[in-house]
C-alpha cells in the first residue's frame, strides 16, 4: 500500500492566496485522525473549495503547513501526492470508454477488485452478477451479439451490468450523482486513504445521494479518512465532527451534537 497509509491530516498555520499578498485562509490549523469523516461547511466563499486545493497543492501554502501521516506535502513529489489522494469534484469527469478503463485506466487491478468497487457504490446489482466469468456466460446466450465489448452495454437505470459498460464521453450519459459515485468506486479501486468529495450542488435524486452517503458511511470505507464539502446539512449530520468555515479561518470544529 502506498502512501498516506493510514489518512491523519494536520494542517498547522496554513496561510493561502491565490494573488501574493490577499489571503484567503487566514492561518488555520486543524487536526483529523486516520478514518474521521469529517464535514466541511461555510457560506459560498468561506475558503472550502481553496482548502481541498491545497491538500491537493494546486495552490501552494503560502506560510504554514500541511502533514499527511507526519510528512509534509510540499515535501512529497505531486505526482506521488495527487496519485495517492482522491478527489471527488462537483462535477467529476469521466473517460469516453469502459467503465472499468474509468475505473483503472493502467489495468493495474484485478477484474474482482474492480467489480468490488462498484457493487459496493451500489453501481451493480448486488444479485445480477458476482464474478466475471459468470458475465460471460450470461452474455453468451444472448446469442444474436457475438462480441462481449457490445453487450457491455446493458445497462439499467444507471446500473452497469459489465466491465465494458461504455462511458460516453464526458460521462453525458451518467447523472451527476452516478459520475460522483464512479469517481468513488475509482476511489475505492485504489484504496485512497485520503478523499475529499466536494458534494453536487445542483439536484440529485434523493435516491443516487442516499447511495452516495451510504458508500461513505459503509464498512469499506471505514479506514479511509474523509472530508465532504456538504451543502446540506442532512448529508453530514452524523459524520464525525464538521469544519465550518467562516472568512478563510475555522469558526467551529466539533461533532454535530455539540455544533
Ligand atoms: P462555495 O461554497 O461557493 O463553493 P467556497 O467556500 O468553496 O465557496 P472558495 O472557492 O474557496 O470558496 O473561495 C474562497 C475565496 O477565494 C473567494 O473569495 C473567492 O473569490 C476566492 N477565489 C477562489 N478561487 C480563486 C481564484 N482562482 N483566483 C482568485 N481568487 C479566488
Ligand atoms: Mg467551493
Amino acid at each position: 500500500l502506498s502512501w498516506p497509509t493510514k489518512g491523519d491530516v494536520q494542517v498547522e498555520n496554513l496561510v493561502a492566496e491565490y494573488v501574493p499578498s490577499v489571503p484567503i485562509l487566514h492561518s488555520i490549523s486543524f487536526s483529523v485522525k486516520h478514518g474521521e469523516k469529517i464535514g466541511v461547511v461555510g457560506r459560498t466563499g468561506a475558503g472550502k473549495s481553496t482548502l481541498s486545493l491545497a491538500l491537493l497543492r494546486f495552490i501552494e501554502a503560502s506560510s504554514g503547513r500541511i502533514m499527511l501521516d507526519g510528512v509534509d506535502i510540499s515535501k512529497i513529489g505531486l505526482e506521488d501526492l495527487r496519485r495517492n489522494i482522491t478527489i471527488i469534484p462537483q462535477d467529476p469527469v469521466l473517460f469516453k470508454g469502459t467503465i472499468r478503463f474509468n475505473l483503472d485506466p493502467f489495468s493495474e487491478y484485478p477484474e474482482e477488485i474492480v467489480w468490488d468497487a462498484l457493487r459496493r457504490t451500489h453501481l451493480v446489482r448486488e444479485s445480477s452478477i458476482h464474478s466475471s466469468s459468470s458475465v460471460a456466460s450470461i452474455n453468451a446466450s444472448e446469442d444474436s451479439i457475438s462480441d462481449t465489448e457490445t453487450l457491455a452495454i446493458e445497462h439499467m437505470s444507471g446500473v452497469f451490468s459489465s466491465l465494458d459498460a461504455e462511458i460516453k464521453e464526458n460521462g453525458q450519459n451518467l447523472s451527476l450523482g452516478q459520475r460522483q459515485l464512479v469517481a468513488l468506486a475509482r476511489a475505492l479501486v485504489r484504496r485512497s486513504r485520503l478523499i475529499i468529495m466536494d458534494e453536487a450542488t445542483a439536484s440529485v435524486d434523493f435516491d443516487t445521494d442516499d447511495r452516495i452517503q451510504r458508500t461513505i458511511r459503509g464498512y469499506e470505507f471505514a479506514n479511509s479518512t474523509l472530508f465532504c464539502i456538504a451543502h446540506r446539512l442532512r448529508t453530514i449530520i452524523d459524520y464525525d465532527r464538521v469544519l465550518v468555515l467562516d472568512k478563510g479561518k475555522v469558526a467551529e470544529f466539533d461533532t454535530p451534537y455539540n455544533l
